[in-house]
């Protein structure tokens, strides 16, 4: 794309400064055991780093967030001493953002409108032979891509199939990663027509208008990388550094999340907050501080054991 252009959609933030991270949690239910090891995770690369650490609400996707959720998160942070070095942005706000994006992406001829409904999309797959969509999700057969012929629009997709081939990056814990976006995802959502944004877009756009250098987040979340490089890409954007921390299992051993039921943080007392933090330090392979009592001595103690296991140089 014209580098001048994607310039004036997206300038520079006025004060680029070397490191900028941000936990960024989605107000679909309360923090749990998962989302505060992501949390503190970038806190502690933040911390690691000398640099700034950043809070956004991802309410974006306006049909699956829970009124009150947001702020609910923002106090539990608190409770944690984890405090964001700037006010919280809302997704929400920011929907003009979005649209300039997905205007871009159009005028690029990277963004185009589905009018197929989930049936329709199954059923090309039947038709095409394939029997199993990854992780549920389904690889959009492509029927819309020259044009809706009559149909109503659904969604706008990314045209991955104008940008083929493997999209590489070096994830700081996991390695070297690749993933032919194409093939494994398709052509991915940027927004329903009846107007909620999906997370990739929106996440993309507010990193870059963030300023954001380093993501540092759940690994659930790896897979959704070469994604968010491919809109980097496509927007002229810069691409962050990413590192994706363990996930936590539930008992059970399946991964812990707010659609298996995880426990709400329960931050009522300072005992059970401390049990919550010296339980999250260890969920990171970081030793727990005998003498560290306050949230804010627990955090601080982190930091130089989470430098040497995660260069900071990095
Ligand atoms: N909002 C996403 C979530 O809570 C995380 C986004 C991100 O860190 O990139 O799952």
């Amino acid at each position: 794309m014209n580098a001048s252009h994607a310039a004036t959609l997206f300038p520079a933030p006025a004060a680029a400064t070397r490191y900028v991270g941000r936990f960024a949690p989605s107000p679909t239910g309360p923090l749990h055991a998962g989302s505060l090891v992501a949390a503190l995770a970038s806190w502690l690369d933040a911390r690691a780093h000398g640099g700034r650490w950043l809070v956004r609400i991802e309410d974006a996707d306006t049909e699956r967030c829970l009124p009150g959720l947001g702020e609910h998160i923002l106090a539990q942070l608190a409770a944690f001493a984890l405090v964001p070095d700037a006010p919280p942005v809302w997704q929400t706000q920011r929907t003009a953002r979005y649209d300039a994006a997905l205007q871009r992406l159009i005028a690029l001829d990277l963004a185009y409108p589905c009018g197929c409904t989930r049936r329709e999309i199954d059923d090309a797959l039947r038709a095409q032979g394939v029997a199993h969509a990854r992780h549920g999700e389904r690889v959009y057969p492509g029927t819309c891509r020259l044009g809706l012929r009559g149909k109503t629009a659904r969604a706008w997709r990314f045209a991955t199939w104008r940008r083929p081939g493997g999209v590489h990056w070096q994830d700081r814990r996991l390695g070297a990663q690749q993933q032919d976006v194409a093939r494994a995802v398709g052509d991915f959502v940027l927004r329903r027509a009846d107007g909620p944004w999906a997370y990739q877009l929106a996440v993309v756009v507010d990193d870059a208008d963030q300023g954001v250098t380093h993501v540092v987040r759940g690994e659930d979340l790896a897979d959704n990388t070469p994604r968010q490089i491919l809109l980097q890409q496509a927007l002229g954007l810069p691409t962050p550094r990413y590192l994706h921390t363990p996930l936590v299992l539930a008992a059970d051993g399946q991964k812990l999340s707010k659609q298996n039921g995880a426990q709400a943080l329960d931050t009522g007392s300072p005992e059970a907050v401390r049990a919550l933090l010296q339980g999250a330090l260890r969920a990171l392979g970081l030793p727990v501080p005998a003498d560290a009592q306050t949230p804010a001595q627990l955090l601080a103690a982190g930091i130089a054991p989470w430098a040497a296991l995660y260069n900071p140089a990095l």
